[in-house]
Parts: structure tokens; C-alpha cells; sequence
């Protein structure tokens, strides 16, 4: 399939890929399987600490790359090793041509390498005429049907059984079974006959070990170790960013690499090769052996302050492996030749923002990547700043400019919020708080969740008659709402006052704050997002408070790590953007860990039913908050029965809902299904956005579910 050119076209593509239900159910099946499998694989390491140290490491090798191959070069040449350094992708594909043309190659086997599909390597030799064989199962199984891979380490999951049964059937003019076994058993005999014909094996390489000049491989299937001592020549093809200092800093990633890959604690191969071995055919009983490092931008990304973490990656997939977005569409819809969040920022980088403009948006902002990452990447927050880069070199669309222009004027959003509460009326259902029918702009396809109408009466007018008065206060805390509390659900921050209310807490609610900025930043909109976290920095004091607390799992997760980033150039802001961010907290944390809320604050007799628990992604991940919520469900006597993956977003994502609503779609009823099978009647959560989504899901859905915030939860259990 051609890549989309317009994001139209990709949005049609990737409701083919929605429309597979085979590639559905087998994504869904993995997913499930890698959570479990991985979990068991790092059972006893301290995960944090060993991501902590892979990244310092790789931070340390890419600092000094061009050092790196240099000793690189002079080791493995001692050893009889060839050496090339290739800028381009196109110069990297010469050299490997040349080496075949010099040795009178003519047939070629091949063992998995990212790098030679990043380079079209395939495509390159057979313009030139030699056979090239994909000898990895998977990329054999893609090669013969003229496909990408669809994952980095498993490449044909995208494929049934009786799909590659199909396939190879036609391939060896016999029918085959579709056995697994049997398969494999008929690529094995197909493939026994290539390595032995072949002149030449192209490898890709995991490590470049600096101190010995060795590379390394980490493999399970053993087609590299014949595909690398077979053939009389041997060239590998591997990234500048694949030197690794010491065999110590190898090892090391190799703790993480199958663990994270596969849930697997080793791969049955790791193979290491220094120099070039005793080879009967090749020249003076040698085997011709050649190491082709790519650059094709690496280095100039090494000079990059905040991109250059993308060269920590070490391609183990898992990055995919968890993102809710790859696991509906697949890796072909989720990339283009890299997948997964790296593929969406590895794209832009090595195949232009051509590619790249489309599938950045195709990101939800979980963090589930950047959790399960054994690079410690920032993938999403990098992700945004790709997109929002390609806006700022494509242009802008319209609506996106006019969307950064109202809300970082706050007066106009304001009035314009308020006005809507007049315009609204013939549209809204009296009885039930929603619109009724959704006006043209939102299109058909937005109907799977009933919408929110602007409240009667924004929660900043509500505030100066509801304020409670403290005397002798134990802390002095600043309310920041979020436009959706101020303005579509102001009960859920009234329920938060009656929640703290009684516990020495002094409420202040700023009037000048406004959106935390964060649709701005789904939007690409940098310098609009930048603006409105100056004004809300400046609108509320951080040196008048303990602590700034949201209701919003979102704003918190952005109040707290994206304000100082944001604000870091600016000298009069940066420390008090600083100060700002350390006094955030969200509303369960604070009444949970600093109140010291319990079950004392709470009515004896229980909850009616079941409570389920959503978990917003910018809560538990973004913030790493998990205990309190779950904790304050316990204390105020809800029945809380867990529901399966409580950790996997809801599909809001603010404006990525109504740009994807396909996908969103798929994610809400996920969720929405998970938590029926719970058995419960209600479902909690943090977050206004994940309240809108849930409770407009299950309105539609007319599945009777009872969906809150957990502040109105609590404040209803209260004594
Ligand atoms: S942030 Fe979530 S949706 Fe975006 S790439 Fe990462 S896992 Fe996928
Ligand atoms: S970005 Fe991280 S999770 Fe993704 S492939 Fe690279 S190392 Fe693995």
C-alpha cells in the first residue's frame, strides 16, 4: 500500500487496518501476552535503575561518536576488518555494491538488519542484478510479499498462518500446511539451499564494541551465524550510533534488549565476531569481511540538545509493543519503515517530514512507550516537537492557528466559553446535560460518545459565594481548574472543595489562570502553548502557596514537566516556572499523602455495587501516581473491584479524539468493555478529559454505567 500523502488518505488507511480483524485480534493477543511476558522478565532487576544506566551510557558513547569509530576503525582493521564510513543511505548501498562487484558476488543472503531496510539495501543490489535472500523467517515471509516490516522485531505479525501457508504454497509450487511447525520446517529446507550458493552475507550488527573492534549480535532464530560464516564475504551494515565503548556497556543493554523485545531474559544466539575468520574460499584463506557504518544523520542528531536521545534507542520494539495506537492498526499504518513511537521521530529524521507529517499526529500522548522504554526515551514529548516542527516548516493549518490565537487570549476563550452557554440551547438536552445532535462540524463520526454542554455557570463565577473560610490554615493551596472544571463540569471542582473543606486547607482560585495549554500542544502549536503557560505561571504566585492542586490529571502532568522546559529560556520566569512545577500536585495525591484522608472522613455504610477504576495516563504514568486514588476508593467504603487494564487510555486525548475518532472509538469500547466484565456499576477516575470520554461513551452505549470524578465520588461519601 502507497503512503498516504494527505492526512485524510492516512485516516482511510488506518480504518483499513481498524477493519482487519484478523490483524485486530492478533495485536490484541500480543499485547495482552507482551504485558504479562514482560512484567515476568524483569521480575527481580531494579528496571529503573538499569534504564538509568543504559541511558547514561549511551548519553556518554554519543557524545563522542566520531572518537568511537575512529578507535573503532583502527582496532577492527588490525583484526583484517574493511572499515567504511557511509554519510547517505545512498553511499552506504555504493559501498555494499562495489564490495559485491570487487568479489564477483552474485548471490546474497541476508540476516535481519533495520538498518539495510532503512537504506532499501534490497531494492539497491537488485537494480544491480544479484539475488538477495531475507533468511530472518519473518523477513523472508515480507520479502516475498513485496512487503515493509510491520514490527521491528517481529516483522510479519501482521500475518495469519494460513496467509504465509498461502505464500509459501505458491512459492514452492506444492500446498502446504498451515502448521507453524510445518512452516517453519518448509522455510527451513527453502532457505538451507541459499546459504550455501551464497558469495556474500549481509548482517546488520546490535554492538560495535569499541575496545576489542568486535561486533555483536543478538539473534533467535541462527540464520545470522550461517548467514555471517557461510558465505565468503561478509559485510555489516549497522548505524554510527552502534558503537558501544566497552563489551561491559554491551552486556549490559543485553540485560534489557530481550527482556523488553520479547519478555524473553536471553535471545538463543548472541553471537560475536572479531575480525575476519579462517574462511577456505575466501582470498588467502580469509573471509573478505567488511563493516559499513551509516551515518545518514546520526551525527548531526548528536549535536542536537534534545533530539540526540533519540540515538540512545536500541531497537528493542517494545516502544510498539505497548502503544494503544500501533496495537489497533499495526505497525504498516503505525511507520513507515521504522515503527512505533521511534518510527514516528526516526521517519522524520531519515525519511523527511514527507513521511513523517502524518503519522506524528497518530499519537495519543499515553506515555505508555516512554514507561516501557530501556533507553529512558522522552518518545511522546519528542514525538510533539516533531510535529510541532513539520508545522512550523510546512505552514500551519487554519484551523489549528486560530484554535493557539483564541485560547491564548484568555479574555476571548473566556467570553467565547461563555457565549457558547447561549448558542448551545437549541442544540442541548434539557434532561440529560449533553448535546443532542452534534452540529455538522463534528461530523458523523464523533457520534460514539454524547458530548458535555458549557455549564450554566463557569466554576470561577461560582467560586466567591462557595469559598470556604479557614481559620488558622495548615496549608495555603492555589486551585487550578483546566478550562473543561471551569467550564463544562464545575461540580467536579466544587466536590473537590467539599472534599478538602474541614482540613485546615486555605483555597485560593486565581482568577487569571486559564487552559494549561496542552490541546495547544497536541495541536503542534509551540509558541501559542509557550504563551499560555507564561500566563498561568505569572496568574498564580507559586511563592503565595504550598502547593498548586488540580482536579486534572492532564494539566497536572503538563503544569508539572512541560512549564519549566517551556519556560527554561526566559530569565525572569524560568525559576518561578521552576517553584511552580515542584508545588503541582493532583487532587488524590494531595488529599490522599499530605491530608491524610481515611476512612474516619467517610460515611460507615457502604458503596451500592461495584466501583471500577479508570487510571489516566498523564496520572499513573505521567505523574507515577497509582496508590492514592485506588486508596481513597478503599477508605471511603466504594466497593473498588479492579478491572482488567486500568493503565491503558481511554482514547481521549484531548484534540486527538476528534482528529482520529476512528481509533479513539475503539479505545473507549475496550475500556468500557473491560470494565463491565468487572461487574461494576460506576467507574472513577482523575481526569475531566477521561470523565468526558467515559461517561458520553457509555451514554451512547446505554450500558448504565455511572461515571465520575473521584472528587464527587469522595464528596458524596462524605460525612
Ligand atoms: S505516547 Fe502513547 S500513543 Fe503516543 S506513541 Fe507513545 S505509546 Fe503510542
Ligand atoms: S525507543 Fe526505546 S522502546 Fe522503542 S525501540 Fe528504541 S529502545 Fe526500544
Amino acid at each position: 500500500m502507497q503512503d498516504a500523502t494527505t492526512l485524510t488518505e492516512y485516516k482511510n488507511q488506518c480504518q483499513e487496518a481498524l477493519d482487519d480483524e484478523f490483524l485486530r485480534k492478533a495485536m490484541d493477543a500480543f499485547a495482552k501476552a507482551y504485558r504479562t511476558n514482560r512484567v515476568n522478565a524483569f521480575a527481580g532487576i531494579n528496571e529503573k535503575a538499569l534504564i538509568a544506566e543504559i541511558a547514561a551510557a549511551k548519553d556518554g558513547a554519543i557524545s563522542h561518536l566520531p572518537e568511537l569509530y575512529e578507535e573503532f576503525r583502527v582496532k577492527a582493521e588490525l583484526a583484517g576488518v574493511h572499515v567504511h564510513l557511509a554519510k547517505t543511505a545512498a553511499e552506504a548501498n555504493e559501498i555494499i555494491c562495489q564490495i559485491a562487484k570487487d568479489n564477483g558476488c552474485r548471490k546474497i543472503v541476508k540476516s535481519k538488519s533495520m538498518t539495510a531496510e532503512e537504506t532499501l539495501l534490497n531494492h539497491r543490489l537488485e537494480a544491480d542484478g544479484l539475488e538477495v535472500t531475507e533468511t530472518d523467517l519473518g523477513e523472508w515471509i515480507i520479502q516475498l510479499r513485496h512487503e515493509g516490516p510491520s514490527h521491528m522485531v517481529m516483522p510479519a505479525i501482521h500475518l495469519s498462518r494460513y496467509q504465509v501457508a498461502d505464500l509459501f504454497t505458491d512459492v514452492t509450487k506444492k500446498q502446504q500446511d498451515s502448521d507453524i511447525e510445518k512452516l517453519v520446517k518448509v522455510a527451513r529446507r527453502e532457505l538451507r539451499a541459499k546459504y550455501i550458493e551464497a558469495d556474500m552475507g549481509i548482517s546488520g550488527a546490535n554492538f560495535a564494541v569499541v575496545e576489542t573492534g568486535a561486533i555483536g549480535l543478538v539473534t533467535n532464530e541462527g540464520n545470522a551465524r550461517l548467514v555471517t560464516t557461510l558465505p565468503r564475504v561478509h559485510v555489516a551494515l549497522c548505524g554510527v550510533d552502534k558503537l558501544t565503548p566497552t563489551l561491559h556497556d554491551a552486556l549490559r543493554i543485553i540485560k534489557a534488549l530481550p527482556r523488553n523485545a520479547t519478555g524473553q531474559a536471553i535471545t538463543s544466539y548472541v553471537t560475536w565476531i572479531t575480525g575476519a575468520n579462517a574462511c577456505a574460499t575466501g582470498p588467502e584463506g580469509k573471509k573478505e569481511y567488511h563493516i559499513v557504518f551509516l551515518d545518514n544523520g546520526r551525527l548531526a542528531m548528536a549535536q542536537d540538545p534534545d533530539f540526540r536521545q533519540i540515538l540512545r534507542c536500541v531497537r528493542c520494539g517494545a516502544c510498539a509493543n505497548v502503544c494503544p495506537v500501533y496495537r489497533l492498526v499495526g505497525g504498516h499504518r503505525m511507520g513507515h519503515i521504522y515503527i512505533g513511537a521511534i518510527g514516528l521521530l526516526l521517519t522524520y529524521f531519515f525519511h523527511g517530514r514527507d513521511k513523517a507529517k502524518n503519522l506524528v499526529q497518530n499519537c495519543i500522548n499515553c506515555g505508555a512507550c516512554k514507561e516501557a522504554c530501556v533507553a529512558g526515551i522522552d518518545l511522546p514529548r519528542l514525538i510533539k516537537k516533531v510535529h510541532a516542527r513539520i508545522q512550523d516548516e510546512d505552514g500551519h493549518a487554519l484551523p489549528s492557528v486560530l484554535l493557539g490565537k483564541v485560547m491564548s487570549n484568555r479574555k476571548l476563550f473566556h467570553t467565547l466559553l461563555k457565549t457558547a452557554k447561549w448558542g448551545q440551547k437549541p442544540i442541548k438536552d434539557g434532561s440529560t446535560g449533553y448535546i443532542r445532535h452534534l452540529p455538522m462540524i463534528f461530523g458523523k463520526e464523533q457520534d460514539f460518545r454524547a458530548l458535555p454542554v458549557v455549564a450554566d455557570k463557569a466554576f470561577r463565577d461560582e467560586w466567591p459565594e462557595i469559598r470556604p473560610n479557614v481559620d488558622n490554615p495548615s496549608y495555603r493551596v492555589a486551585l487550578f481548574s483546566g478550562c473543561v472544571q471551569d467550564f463544562v463540569y464545575p461540580e467536579q471542582m466544587k466536590a473537590g472543595v467539599r472534599v478538602m473543606d474541614g482540613h485546615g486547607v486555605e483555597m485560593e482560585y486565581p482568577m487569571g489562570q486559564s487552559c494549561c495549554g496542552l490541546p495547544l500542544v497536541m495541536m503542534g502549536e509551540s509558541g501559542p502553548a509557550r504563551d499560555v503557560a507564561e500566563q498561568n505561571v505569572k496568574a498564580i504566585d507559586p511563592a503565595k502557596f504550598d502547593y498548586i492542586i488540580t482536579l486534572c490529571a492532564s494539566c497536572a502532568s503538563h503544569l508539572k514537566h512541560t512549564y519549566p522546559r517551556m519556560l527554561a529560556d526566559d530569565p525572569q520566569l524560568a525559576g518561578m516556572a521552576s517553584v511552580f512545577a515542584e508545588k503541582v500536585i493532583d487532587f488524590s495525591s494531595f488529599v490522599y499523602d499530605v491530608l491524610g484522608v481515611d476512612k474516619n472522613d467517610f460515611r460507615e455504610e457502604g458503596g451500592q455495587g461495584k466501583t471500577a477504576y479508570h487510571s489516566p495516563c498523564h496520572l499513573c504514568r505521567g505523574l507515577g501516581v497509582t496508590e492514592a486514588p485506588r486508596q481513597l476508593l478503599r477508605q471511603s467504603g466504594l466497593n473498588y473491584a479492579p478491572s482488567a487494564e486500568e493503565d491503558v487510555c481511554c482514547g481521549f486525548g484531548g484534540t486527538f479524539s476528534m482528529k482520529f475518532p476512528q481509533e479513539s472509538r475503539e479505545l473507549l469500547h475496550k475500556k468500557l468493555d473491560n470494565v463491565k466484565a468487572s461487574g461494576a456499576v460506576e467507574l472513577v477516575t482523575d481526569c475531566p478529559g477521561c470523565v468526558m470520554q467515559l461517561r458520553g461513551g457509555t451514554d451512547v452505549r446505554k450500558d448504565g454505567l455511572r461515571v465520575r470524578h473521584i472528587a464527587e465520588a469522595l464528596a458524596d461519601r462524605k460525612k
